[in-house]
């Protein structure tokens, strides 16, 4: 039989964090060895999580948990800020971190690539775990070449921290790639309410919409003389990330260095 992969959640109590738990819990090669929780030091994670008879201890600071537990990868749901410190202490313990959480810095995101290569570890950073968001953005990238005007409207449910979405940042970045650069709009445009024409990346806008009873959605627009192209992705759940997550946990066991965008890893 082969080694069952032995790993951490951080943030189960969280909405991506309890399907993770579902997804370790009935995944056969996957093992949950513990959790880590801002609450409930030593306790079990059945005590604290009603969906689950899973005995892995909780833990609330990583190094105690990574100098108790032997662990081959992280999956990280929780917060920008506690996610690059656990994301750094995993590779510090030589521990292979899987990240969903959204909203890092470019520095930071540096500072984790560098350290990564440092250790010779793999890490994966996934603004969206959603296969069917990644072929959205594979779409756009493909569109821009010949629609270089665009605009993207991604829309999330009104507890989500950081904006504009991880999912947007990675969208504009690859479309970017291959669009010819230039400032959309008319030259002597003007907001007469601040932030009307949303963010600017490259030239290109970024819409944020904020509302309850969303989850995950976006469209990309493409606008050229005569016709639009609309590229719409919706994720009505977050069980819809989690064949990213199966995927990403399998494939960083052979990986020496970080990843960022599921789109690497899908062949
Ligand atoms: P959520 O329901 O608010 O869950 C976040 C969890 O993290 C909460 O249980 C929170 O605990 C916990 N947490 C915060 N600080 C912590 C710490 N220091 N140690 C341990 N746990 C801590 O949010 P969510 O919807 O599950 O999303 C989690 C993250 O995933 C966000 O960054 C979100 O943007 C991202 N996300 C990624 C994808 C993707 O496909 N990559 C998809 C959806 C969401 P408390 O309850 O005590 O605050």
């Amino acid at each position: 039989m082969t080694e069952r992969i032995k790993i951490v959640i951080a943030g189960p109590r969280g909405r991506m964090g309890q399907e993770a738990v579902k997804l370790v819990e009935n995944t056969e090669n996957f093992q949950l060895v513990a959790v880590v929780d801002r609450q409930h030091n030593g306790m079990k994670l059945a005590d604290i999580l009603e969906t689950t008879q899973s005995q892995a201890k909780v833990y609330t600071d990583m190094e105690d948990c990574f100098q108790n537990e032997q662990a081959d990868v992280l999956i990280d749901l929780t917060t920008p800020e506690t996610g690059y410190v656990h994301t750094k202490t995993a590779l510090t313990y030589g521990v292979r971190p899987v990240v969903g959480t959204t909203g890092f810095s470019k520095e930071e995101l540096q500072e984790l690539r560098n350290l990564a290569e440092e250790k010779e570890l793999g890490c994966i950073i996934a603004p969206n775990f959603a296969i069917g968001a990644i072929l959205m953005m594979k779409f756009s990238q493909m569109a821009a070449k010949y629609f270089p005007d665009t605009e993207i409207i991604e829309m999330h449910h009104d507890q989500k921290l950081d904006a504009p979405s991880g999912t947007a940042v990675k969208t504009a970045e690859m479309i970017k790639e291959n669009r010819a650069h230039h400032q959309q709009g008319h030259e002597d445009e003007k907001e007469t309410l601040q932030g009307a024409r949303g963010a600017d990346y490259d030239g290109m806008r970024i819409h944020s919409v904020r509302l309850p009873g969303l989850v995950a959605h976006q469209q990309v627009l493409f606008g050229a003389e005569g016709q639009t192209l609309t590229l719409r992705h919706d994720s009505f759940n977050r069980a819809s990330f989690m064949s990213g997550v199966k995927i990403s946990v399998e494939t960083i066991m052979s990986l020496d260095s970080l990843v960022y965008g599921l789109e690497h890893i899908l062949v």
